[in-house]
């Protein structure tokens, strides 16, 4: 029997309960494939504050370092919101990305066809299916580049008479003492090279269509992005590679989501274009995530947070965290098929009308989080 070691953190609020469930689903799909799970419990988040006086322990690290994934719940609640913002529980998410060297962010948007009813778009675009994994830089761009604010006066620089400031372009009129701040986007090839290999061997797992987004009308990243994305898809003859411009997939993102398999992006784009897609299925409770980096390591947790005003009261979704589980037997444990098993239950839970309040319509049957986790129990079957 082949073992696989897993770091579980269920860190706080719901993310205590819906973790429970997904451990139930994942070890019994494994045993089926006889394999065997060792979940190695850890702390992080709020209950490591008030445990070991910090949300991200020394040995938290050290141990998810020695496992093949981390398997995450949510961290956060009201009871550490007081704290400054550097002691919060939510630097256990920074800390693990940065300590784990995730850089690669993997975000699917299904909206399950049962569920349709919970989309915000028109029935005529959501038929069409939506299925958009977006996979987004996640350590470098213009949320790790210098910053700062300055007075134009101190760094001596003045616009020519013509109206042209320091970078050149016309029409921004610097004048003395005024303060200004700035932010820097910068990319290098090898990080945008190892983002790129992520978001192509996705998409040979899918439906081998990658659309690159950038802004390479504007700025020089962006051009640099488009190059060594085009390099790259040499790579992978088998995958349609086509670029958008970032506004552009902004629009066609609510216009016709029917059209994309991966969106390949940078670390702000993504950002901005995960939510989007995101809410084109409706629901926080159903969506999943990854963070990875170039081996098969990752960590896996659902998008949404601690809940703390369901928590403990048997009302969350469990079903982002078990479809988080899905994707880390995906791309970490290399059992494609278990997964795609996993995500098919889900599927027939869903079109046998069972619900959690989040999900609930009129007509279905309303459930709580072990209800959910049983039922999908039995789906497996
Ligand atoms: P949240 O995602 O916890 O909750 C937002 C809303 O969605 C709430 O009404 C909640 O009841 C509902 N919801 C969330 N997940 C659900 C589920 N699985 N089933 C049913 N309903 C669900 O976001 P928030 O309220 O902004 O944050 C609460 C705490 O969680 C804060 O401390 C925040 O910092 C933290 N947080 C943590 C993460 C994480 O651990 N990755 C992410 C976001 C927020």
């Amino acid at each position: 029997m082949k073992t696989f070691k897993i770091a579980k953190i269920p860190g706080d609020g719901i993310g205590v309960e819906v973790m429970e469930q997904a451990k139930m689903i994942l070890d019994k799909v494994c045993n089926e494939y006889n394999v065997r799970l060792d979940f190695l419990e850890l702390k992080a988040g709020g209950c490591a504050i008030d445990e070991c006086g910090n949300a991200l322990p020394k040995e938290t690290i050290d141990a998810c370092k020695t496992c093949d994934a981390v398997f995450l719940g949510a961290v956060g609640g009201p009871k550490w919101d007081n704290l400054p913002g550097s002691e919060r529980p939510e630097q256990a998410l920074l800390g693990l990305r940065s300590e784990l060297g995730l850089f690669a962010n993997l975000r699917p948007t299904k909206v399950f066809h049962d569920l349709k009813e919970a989309s915000p778009l028109k029935d005529s675009i959501i038929e069409k299916g939506v299925d958009v994994l977006v996979v987004r830089e996640l350590t470098g761009g213009i949320y790790f580049g210098s910053r700062g604010r300055r007075f134009v006066e101190d760094v001596g620089v003045q616009s020519d008479k013509a109206g042209y400031n320091y970078f050149g372009i016309k029409g921004r009129k610097i004048m003395e003492n005024l303060e200004e701040a700035y932010d820097t986007l910068c990319y290098n090839r090898e990080e945008i090279k190892r983002i790129a290999h992520r978001g192509f061997q996705a998409a040979m797992n899918r439906n081998r269509k990658v659309t690159s987004v950038d802004k390479a009308n504007i700025l020089e990243s962006s051009r640099l992005w488009r190059e060594v994305v085009e390099e790259v898809s040499k790579n992978y003859p088998e995958v349609q590679l086509n670029h958008l411009y970032v506004d552009n997939t902004a629009m066609q993102l609510v216009r016709e989501p029917s059209q994309f398999d991966v969106i390949l992006t940078n670390n702000m784009f993504g950002d901005i274009l995960s939510d989007e897609a995101s809410m084109i299925s409706g629901s926080i409770g159903m969506l999943a995530s990854a963070s990875l980096r170039d081996d098969n390591f990752g960590m896996y947790e659902p998008v949404h947070g601690s809940a703390p005003d369901i928590a403990g009261k048997d009302m969350a979704n469990p079903l982002a965290q078990i479809l988080s589980g899905a994707m880390m037997l995906k791309y970490s444990l290399g059992m494609i098929e278990a997964a795609k098993k996993i995500e098919d239950a889900v599927e027939l839970v869903l079109k046998n009308g069972y619900r959690t309040g989040d999900i609930f319509t009129t007509g279905m049957n309303k459930v709580g989080t072990c209800k959910m986790g049983e039922l999908v129990l039995e789906a497996l079957n």
